[in-house]
């Protein structure tokens, strides 16, 4: 089959890639996403899952803030079971914790998101590894491709890389940011436990609750923490569980765990598995392997030998010495690291944690979030850490509210007819907008903005003049994009 000519191509088709794919496709554009793998998803499902898929789609005080493509896919899995509600005010323990657990079952969002892109008119093409782009001086034109059908060109008036470590905008010559190896924060390989005894477990956790680091919403005692806990009756709101604060303490002295994390898990429940006790322990951070560019397949490789010695350590110690674990077995494991730190590509506006911190408003908002800049994972015992680096700011947008994202964060410099979305758009470390929630926010946007440069015959950065980024808003807007009237 010929590789034939494209309006807009999407290179990747993580959660970035897939939102850019539908909204390019939705403005009219002959639209082509390219990923190397099989299946789409990215770290959503094929490296993941995550172990809060669609969470934060509300800000601390309540409201919601991202909508548009992540609320359609919510909503089209709750219909058919394979989500949680986002709010449920009878559940106290969710109320009392503050938790905006928006969950997908993210095995259904993997089979559901084909169904979304061949009704939206998407052509894919899957198994196929993009290598690098054709110019004509600064202006992209098209992009290389690499499959079993050899070496190829296909030409497109829009690139977007959505590759989540903006490998074909480096190659494309656009400028990035990358933290020396031993700042950035380990990468972890993901794996899931099923045969849990939850009874046998919540009866450990609510007699020892000293045991562990227990949730609450601001301003909870100690005291309220343990008595919200004691009333839970569904594992899969306890959300995720930290802690076993004498059992790694034991462990560690033994020689059977290992520095590189704490001991803890994610819920990972199956709604539509039937009544309470179809729920997985889902481990996204027992094995941690910390000092390795994401973007050196030699440090990668070294990480994926090293996560597995880890998760052998975790599996073994959870299932010798955790209540309810000893019939517990592996039954998911990632095909690969999941990569957190890596590079940003540079646009016409870098988003500081400072303006994540004052809860920042931009004229060509395309999107917003309320998650906190500057919180990153530490490979050591105690996994998290909040560390504010090379003098940037961190930190939550001003009274739980939510902060605005710049549509010229997708635009990288230098180079045109290019847009970037997901991961690895313009940021500094503090604020870079890696979760879920934001990556589709931002893959959509660029694939709405990629549509309407084509309509318009403008290019991308053109587009960012107010006259035109009124009507990418409004476009947004008709999806059910959040911009304005939340705080
Ligand atoms: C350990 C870990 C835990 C996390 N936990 C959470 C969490 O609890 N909640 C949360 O919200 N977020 C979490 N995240 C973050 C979130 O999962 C990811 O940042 C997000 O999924 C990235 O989406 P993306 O579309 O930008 O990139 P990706 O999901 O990485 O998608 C990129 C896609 O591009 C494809 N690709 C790459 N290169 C090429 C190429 N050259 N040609 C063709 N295809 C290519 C890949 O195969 C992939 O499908 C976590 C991340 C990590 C690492």
């Amino acid at each position: 089959m010929e590789n034939g000519k494209f309006d807009v191509i999407v290179c990747g088709g993580g959660t970035s890639g897939t939102a850019a794919a539908v909204a390019a496709a939705r403005t009219g554009a002959r639209t082509l996403l390219i990923e190397r793998l099989g299946a789409l998803g990215g770290q959503m499902n094929v490296s993941g899952p995550p172990g809060f898929s669609y969470a934060h789609l509300f800000s601390p005080r309540g409201e919601q803030v991202i909508a548009g493509f992540a609320e359609e896919m919510h909503s089209r899995l709750l219909k058919e079971n394979h989500a949680l509600p986002h709010r449920d005010e009878d559940n106290v323990y969710r109320r009392r914790t503050g938790y905006t657990f928006s969950f997908v079952d993210p095995e259904w969002w993997g089979l559901e998101i084909f169904r979304v892109l061949v009704e939206s008119n998407v052509t894919l093409l899957l198994h196929t590894l993009v290598v690098g782009v054709t110019k004509d001086g600064d202006r992209v034109t098209g992009v290389i491709v690499e499959n079993a059908a050899g070496r190829s060109t296909i030409e497109a008036k829009i690139v977007i890389d959505c590759t989540g470590e903006g490998d074909i905008a480096v190659r494309a010559g656009c400028d990035y940011e990358l933290l020396p190896r031993d700042m950035n924060e380990p990468h972890s390989l993901c794996f899931t436990m099923d045969g849990v005894d939850w009874d046998e477990f919540m009866t450990y956790m609510k007699e020892n609750p000293q045991e562990f680091q227990l949730r609450g919403a601001a301003g909870l005692s100690q005291e309220e923490k343990i008595a919200n806990l004691r009333q839970v009756t569904d594992p899969a709101d306890l959300g995720e569980i930290m802690g076993f604060f004498s059992i790694i303490k034991e462990l560690l002295a033994k020689g059977e765990w290992h520095d590189y994390a704490g001991m803890g898990f994610f819920m990972a429940p199956r709604p539509d598995g039937g009544d309470r006790g179809v729920v997985q322990a889902h481990f996204q951070h027992s094995a941690q392997v910390p000092d390795l560019w994401s973007c050196d397949p030699w440090d990668l490789t070294k990480g994926e030998i090293e996560a597995r010695r880890q998760i052998m350590i975790a599996a073994k110690a959870f299932k010798k010495y955790v209540p309810g674990f000893k019939k517990a077995y592996i039954v998911k494991m990632g095909t690969e690291l999941r990569l957190r730190d890596g590079r940003r590509i540079m646009g016409d506006h870098r988003l500081t944690g400072a303006e994540v911190a004052a809860g920042a408003r931009f004229y060509d908002c395309i999107g917003k979030s309320a998650f906190p800049a500057g919180a990153v994972h530490a490979a050591n015992n105690s996994t998290l850490a909040t560390v504010v680096r090379n003098g940037e700011v961190g930190g939550l947008p001003p009274e739980g509210g939510s902060h605005d994202i710049p549509y010229r964060c997708l635009v990288p410099r230098k180079v045109e007819n290019f847009l970037v979305g997901g991961k690895h758009i313009s940021t500094d470390r503090a604020a870079y907008q890696r979760f879920l929630q934001e990556t589709v926010v931002t893959g959509q946007a660029a694939g709405a903005a990629a549509g309407l440069c084509v309509k318009k015959g403008v290019t991308p950065r053109a587009l960012e003049a107010e006259e035109h980024v009124k009507d990418l808003q409004a476009f947004l807007r008709a999806q059910g994009v959040i911009l304005d009237g939340v705080h």
